[in-house]
């Protein structure tokens, strides 16, 4: 059976740069989480509407033509449905479609020869608000279409490609691989199949130390790509195409339900000791004593992402974030609060050295 699947193929993107003198765990820590959004997040998503959302596209005919990025609606309910099927996973992150491109931190697409994309994690944020952060190329509402949203979003919540984890111990058969991938539907350069297939991630990049086939980030592989091991060989690989059990449990870690009677309270000038393991997060309440400008500080020796969020209506909205990931500096925050307002203070440690103790304090 010599089956043609059209892969997702991930836009190059800027890496964290990791100093040098910082050790390997410090590293380990960074390069897995900077993609993380902060548990609690309420991520907006968009989809293009208008008539000039669309790219021109030249063709090797030499022909060039207008090629839309809006999607039809049906294309856009199987979206929908995959922000639900990992929101009912239980997780903390919460995903709202808003028809205001300026409110939205995802912006999608569905524009064809284009592939099927999305930039990592936090990743998104660097795309201008006029530029896409997702796309589909290929039809959606197919088993193989509700798979690539599945996907996408994945990649979104900033899940890597399975088939690159270094645990894999497949030994692909490189030139086969650059051959299948090079010719339709894919039409890959080299480059392309190198980034997205055969490059594998470093292993700082990945949590555990086991491979998923069964993985939603896996891709279909038919039979003649791979060497060893045999049965991959003889079989390709085929995952089901659902989130797999290890996928669930993934993504549960990274953003855990929140507990329901909300964080607790943060008072001004009282600096709350905090004993969190990487990845742990904190969250506080804040209710402001009186409408001023504010600054927000934690210490120790510490890499930590530090988010503050307004509550409006009956959702948190992002005011403003700080990142002191492998740097000497603690992340601060500075920031007008209004005493008729509530917000939320949310804290994610990378990782800890030393006393392996941090704390936070506003004032
Ligand atoms: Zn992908």
């Amino acid at each position: 059976m010599d089956q043609k699947f059209s892969y997702c193929a991930l836009p190059p993107q800027s890496e964290p740069v990791i100093p040098p003198g910082i050790g390997h765990d410090r590293a380990r820590a960074i390069l897995q989480f900077s993609a993380k959004w902060v548990n609690g997040t309420a991520l907006h998503y968009y989809f293009f509407d208008r008539k000039e959302d669309g790219s021109q596209v030249r063709f090797t005919n030499g022909t060039s033509r207008f090629v839309t990025w809006v999607g039809a609606e049906a294309q856009r309910q199987v979206v929908r449905d995959a922000f639900q099927v990992w929101k009912d996973l239980g997780i903390g992150l919460e995903f709202r479609e808003v028809s205001d491109r300026n409110q939205a931190e995802i912006r999608i697409g569905f524009m064809d020869f284009d592939g099927s994309w999305s930039y990592l994690g936090r990743g998104i944020l660097q795309a201008g608000v006029n530029e896409r952060t997702m796309n589909f190329g290929w039809d959606l509402t197919t088993p193989y279409g509700r798979t690539t949203a599945l996907h996408e979003i994945g990649h979104t919540l900033g899940m890597p490609h399975e088939h690159q984890n270094p645990f894999t111990g497949i030994q692909w058969d490189e030139e086969a691989v650059y051959a299948h991938l090079g010719g339709p539907p894919n039409n890959w350069t080299r480059q392309q199949t190198f980034h997205n297939v055969l490059r594998k991630l470093n292993t700082q990049e990945v949590s555990g130390s086991t491979w998923d086939p069964n993985s939603v980030m896996e891709y279909s592989f038919p039979p003649g790509l791979i060497l060893a091991p045999e049965k991959y060989r003889n079989e390709g690989i085929s995952p089901p195409g659902t989130i797999s059990p290890v996928d669930a449990e993934y993504i549960r870690q990274w953003y855990p339900p929140l507990a329901p009677e909300g964080p607790p309270p943060l008072k001004p000038f009282e600096s709350v000791p905090l004993d969190l393991a990487s990845g742990q997060q904190a969250d506080f309440s804040i209710a402001p004593e009186a409408t001023r400008d504010y600054t927000f500080g934690t210490f120790g020796s510490t890499d930590v992402v530090l988010v503050l969020f307004e509550q409006v209506g009956d959702e948190l909205r992002y005011v403003t974030g700080d990142d002191d990931s492998g740097a000497p500096r603690n992340a601060t925050l500075k920031q007008k609060l209004f005493q008729d307002r509530r917000y939320v203070l949310r804290m994610r440690l990378y990782s800890a050295w030393q006393s392996g103790k941090s704390a936070v304090m506003y004032w």
